[in-house]
């Protein structure tokens, strides 16, 4: 389990978070108004396979692999029309490429036998594919616009327990609050927010809450 930080949230006397989440929202989309996903796509297909890709390295080097993979399989069939060898051989560089690349045909081989080619619109069918977790539904889910839930990684986790809104250290379980917290209408955005907020100012080590527009009465952990 990564470490926690929930004990940070000691050090500051704010309002209750169903008091503070509006602000927060505010707050953040006002100073990271270019928030959005960093994973390079042009259609669902593109989007799902590189969400897949994503697990366990950086979307910058995921977007340099499927730059060179998009170009070369373009439909579901592509990545079933090669040996496994080779698909593996364009995976390489994202790491995991043996389990990606079993993940990945067995994803567009029921694409194909059960949705007509097609990635499922419903969070269910999504989950039903193999190598597709919560977190991968979720994030296919909110960028087609239809966000059936809360997207988790390493910074909204970070962010989440810092700010107070979440005591729990499980993802899923961090789902569950914000869903309970976060409005609906932003349920796509929040965690966007989140990871940009965590990588330029709210970071691991030293959150640099000098410069953070959510230090002075949002934030229970703030420094300042
Ligand atoms: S950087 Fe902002 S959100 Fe992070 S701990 Fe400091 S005040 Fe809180």
């Amino acid at each position: 389990m990564p470490r926690s930080y929930v004990a940070e949230t000691r050090r500051k006397k704010v309002a209750p978070k169903k008091e503070r989440i509006g602000p927060v929202v505010d707050r953040l989309a006002a100073e990271h108004a270019d928030a959005k996903i960093a994973l390079a796509f042009t259609n669902p297909l593109e989007l799902l396979i590189s969400v897949m890709l994503s697990a366990q390295t950086t979307d910058v080097n995921v977007n340099r692999v499927t730059e060179k993979l998009f170009a070369k399989y373009r439909r579901p069939e592509d990545y079933l029309a090669v040996p496994v060898e080779e698909l593996e051989q364009d995976l390489f560089a994202t790491g995991f490429y043996r389990q990606k690349a079993k993940s990945l045909r067995g994803a567009m081989q029921r694409i194909i036998e059960l949705h007509d080619g097609e990635v499922p619109e419903e969070f269910d069918a999504l989950l039903k594919l193999p190598g597709v977790a919560r977190k991968t539904a979720n994030v296919v889910s909110a960028e087609r616009g239809n966000a059936q839930g809360i997207v988790v990684d390493t910074h909204v986790r970070r962010l989440s327990q810092r700010l107070a809104f979440t005591k729990q250290d499980d993802p899923v379980k961090i789902e569950r609050d914000l869903v309970r917290l976060v409005p609906r209408k932003d349920w796509a955005r929040f965690p966007h927010l989140l990871i940009w907020h965590g990588r330029r100012i709210c970071v691991a080590r030293n959150p640099r809450c000098e410069e953070c527009p959510l230090a002075v009465g949002l934030c229970p952990a703030s420094r300042i």
